[in-house]
């Protein structure tokens, strides 16, 4: 027996812990979509699996109840495989050892999957209960969220009937979700015939380190520095105050991060190469200054390096570092019905020259998906400007927050009436299942709550106890306060 077993409410912790029993890490569904499908068969409820691979159980509304507009309760069926290095587990086969700790629960050297097993384990106990009150439900258990939202991409409009979507996968009790970011990649490239540089010139390599760098999304509004475009102001002003000319410039190494750092070869002539050792040191000095305190020790140092067989064209080399220098970065836009909220950003994530060949790559976002193409399309055009080839790929709807949305009002006053207190209402600036479903069936009235989860995705996972029940507490009234049709 699981200790767990023993947490309040038991109708969901049995749940959660049958789910912990069934292998389903994201790519391997095959057992949990079974599980699932009879479970809800068992229940005597409607269950299917749909084309792509998506579990949906029906439920009817219970007497008196058959009026409220329908709900959809939507949880992801897979949770990502993380271990510890001294763990011996395979999450295809082996059980997660589950166990308590004061008041949180979590598992034994490997993640928790409490993301999202706790918002399934939440609908496996609404739609087993025989004592709610709720009209006409639906289960949407997705399949691989966690490795590119695939349920959620290939879900078919027309096959829902609910009106109302809610999804279980936020990670703090108290915080009502109502809106997240959509994402588009932005990738720019230019081939060029590269030059030999003379032979008697000097190649220094100026490396930038020491940057906290960050998700894209979530810590875009923070401020920090982006070693690309930290990078391209260094080299445009050596180019300036020094005789020098660019060989290659690498930066960055994740499409969804904010680059931490970058370093860029330069070749100078030996005799314009006084002072720049002092230069640099200035550099860094001033760097750190302006970043004080949002960054701490970040480095920019010279070193030797041999003279490389090519440098760019002087003409690409001052357009490359101009569009770097012009192009977007950072956050463009706060959403204006939510406060200190961000709507729309781009990182700059990657950038190499080199080799005849410049890329950049970037991640745009936006909960606004026509803000989501003013910003592709501006990047679009600087890029262009300096003679690159653009291409927008991998594009993705946001979630548009509706401050006026009746579930919204009726969730908050639910809230505040049951524990005393305001939820927090918030926008994410990531995406979220809901953004990919809303654009599958348009109209929905969406929410994503769920209860307190530290360090998902990590062997770290917890689930805070108290936080459960709460959870479970505000779900079951927020189906019995559903606005009629
Ligand atoms: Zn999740």
């Amino acid at each position: 027996m699981s200790t767990i077993l023993q947490l309040a409410p038991q109708n969901v912790w049995k749940h959660f812990y049958s789910l912990t029993q069934i292998p389903r890490p994201s790519g391997h569904m095959e057992k949990i979509t079974e599980f699932l499908v009879n479970f809800g068969k068992g229940l005597g409820l409607e269950s299917f699996v749909d084309e792509v691979g998506n579990v949906i159980i029906r439920k009817p509304a219970t007497p008196g109840m058959e009026n409220r507009k329908g709900v959809i309760l939507q949880a992801h069926m897979d949770m990502v495989p993380q271990k510890n290095n001294d763990t011996v587990h395979d999450f295809t086969k082996d059980p997660i050892e589950t166990y308590i700790d004061g008041d949180w629960v979590k598992a034994k050297g490997t993640t928790l999957g409490a993301d999202d097993g706790l918002g399934v384990a939440a609908i496996m106990a609404v739609l087993e209960a025989k004592d709610l009150k709720h009209g006409p439900l639906e289960a949407l258990i997705t399949k691989d969220e966690e490795t590119g939202m695939y349920g959620a991409f290939g879900l078919k409009p027309g096959t829902l009937q609910g009106e109302i979507l809610l999804n279980l996968d936020s990670e703090d009790e108290g915080e009502l979700y109502i809106g997240c970011a959509g994402g588009i990649d932005i990738t720019a490239t230019l081939e060029y015939k590269e030059e030999a540089p003379a032979a008697d010139l000097v190649a220094r390599k100026i490396v930038l380190k020491g940057l906290r760098g960050g998700h894209s999304g979530l810590e875009i509004n923070q401020g920090r520095g982006n070693a690309n475009k930290l990078l391209a102001r260094v080299v445009h002003d050596l180019l300036v105050e020094f005789d020098c000319r660019l060989s290659g410039f690498e930066g960055g190494n994740m499409r969804n991060a904010i680059p931490r750092e970058a370093h860029a070869v330069l070749v100078f002539n030996p005799e314009d190469i006084d002072g720049l050792e002092e230069y640099i040191k200035e550099y860094e000095a001033q760097i750190n200054e302006e970043y004080t305190p949002i960054e701490e020790g970040i480095t920019l140092t010279l070193e030797n390096a041999d003279l490389p067989a090519a440098i760019v064209p002087e003409e690409i080399q001052d357009n490359m570092i101009s569009v770097l220098m012009a192009c977007q970065n950072g956050v463009m836009r706060m959403i204006p019905t939510v406060p200190d909220t961000v709507e729309t950003s781009s990182n700059l994530a990657i950038v190499t020259i080199g080799g005849g060949k410049a890329d950049i790559r970037i991640l745009a976002r936006s909960s606004c998906d026509t803000m989501k193409d003013f910003l592709a399309d501006s990047l679009t055009a600087c890029f262009s400007m300096a003679g690159m080839k653009v291409e927008l790929s991998g594009g993705y709807s946001g979630w548009q927050p509706n401050v006026d949305s009746p579930i919204l009002h009726a969730m908050k006053s639910s809230y505040q009436q049951q524990f005393g207190v305001e939820p927090a209402v918030k926008v994410i600036h990531a995406g979220l299942e809901c953004g990919i479903i809303g654009a599958n069936c348009p109209g929905l009235d969406m929410i994503s709550f769920g209860p307190t989860l530290r360090s998902p995705h990590s062997p770290d996972e917890r689930a805070y106890i108290p936080s459960v029940t709460k959870f479970y507490d505000f779900l079951v009234a927020t189906l019995e306060q559903t606005p009629g049709k």
